[in-house]
């Protein structure tokens, strides 16, 4: 099971945000993108996920162009993005509970708390989501996107807003997913915790790939230098 994301170019009017980019990423293996503020790091996801089209290139699943029109690709997709997406006079269990059903599952009350739980937003069930902060609505939306045990997650900084527990609780989750053979791509600024965690290690400048690595400790200076180097992109 592998999605391959070919030559994709991304434009915002006069502006070049991917520039030609080869990608891919395979059932049971975390990949990390990393990279200046600009890069390209969420249109590229966004790409992947099929939530944008891309101005020319392509993205396959196995060789089969994917297409985030096509219903049958959302369901077997997580994402996490700057949105939630949650309804705001909903509580977490109801935001849940109406997410299953919209994907046509019928998840017991049991399934969806351990969702929250896995999440360590068990005690979130009953709030709504206007009333929580930050990092308690990120863990919902991530209770969200693992609800319908996607085979592929696409997280854009999903560690943002998380506290040192709820992060670690978030990193265990993801490698249990990964473990279960789910393909997890992930855009995040933290890059020793993106080299700890992932597998793979894929650095964005300007729009453009400049490194694509195992996430091994000897490579993790080089990574440095790339994600450091020169002022952020404009
Ligand atoms: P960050 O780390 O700051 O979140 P990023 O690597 O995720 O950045 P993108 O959000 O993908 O970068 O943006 C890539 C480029 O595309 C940037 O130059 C940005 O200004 C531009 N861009 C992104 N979204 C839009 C938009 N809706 N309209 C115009 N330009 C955009």
């Amino acid at each position: 099971m592998t999605l391959e994301g070919r030559r994709i170019v991304c434009d915002y009017g006069p502006v070049r945000a991917l520039a030609g980019i080869d990608l891919h990423a395979a059932g049971g293996e975390i990949v990390a993108i990393v990279g200046p503020n600009g890069a390209g790091k969420t249109t590229l996801l966004r790409v992947l996920s099929g939530e944008r089209r891309p101005d020319r290139g392509e993205v396959t699943l196995n060789g089969s162009r994917v297409s985030g029109s096509d219903a049958a690709w959302r369901a077997r997709i997580g994402l996490v993005s700057h949105r939630t997406g949650l309804y705001e006079k909903l509580t977490a269990m109801e935001n849940l509970r109406f997410f299953a059903a919209l994907h046509g599952l019928a998840r017991s009350g049991r399934k969806l708390t351990a969702t929250l739980d896995a999440v360590g937003a068990r005690g979130l069930a009953g709030r709504r989501i206007e009333a929580l902060s930050r990092g308690q609505r990120q863990r919902v939306a991530l209770a969200r996107s693992l609800l319908h045990d996607p085979e592929f997650l696409f997280l854009d900084e999903p560690f943002s807003g998380l506290d040192p527990e709820g992060a670690a609780g978030l990193e265990r989750a993801l490698v249990a997913r990964r473990n279960d053979g789910v393909a997890v791509v992930l855009v995040t600024h933290d890059l020793r915790r993106g080299l700890r965690l992932a597998d793979r290690v894929v650095v964005l400048r300007r729009g453009r790939k400049v490194l694509d690595g195992e996430a091994a400790e000897d490579e993790a200076a080089e990574i440095l230098d790339h994600f450091t180097a020169g002022a952020p992109d404009p």
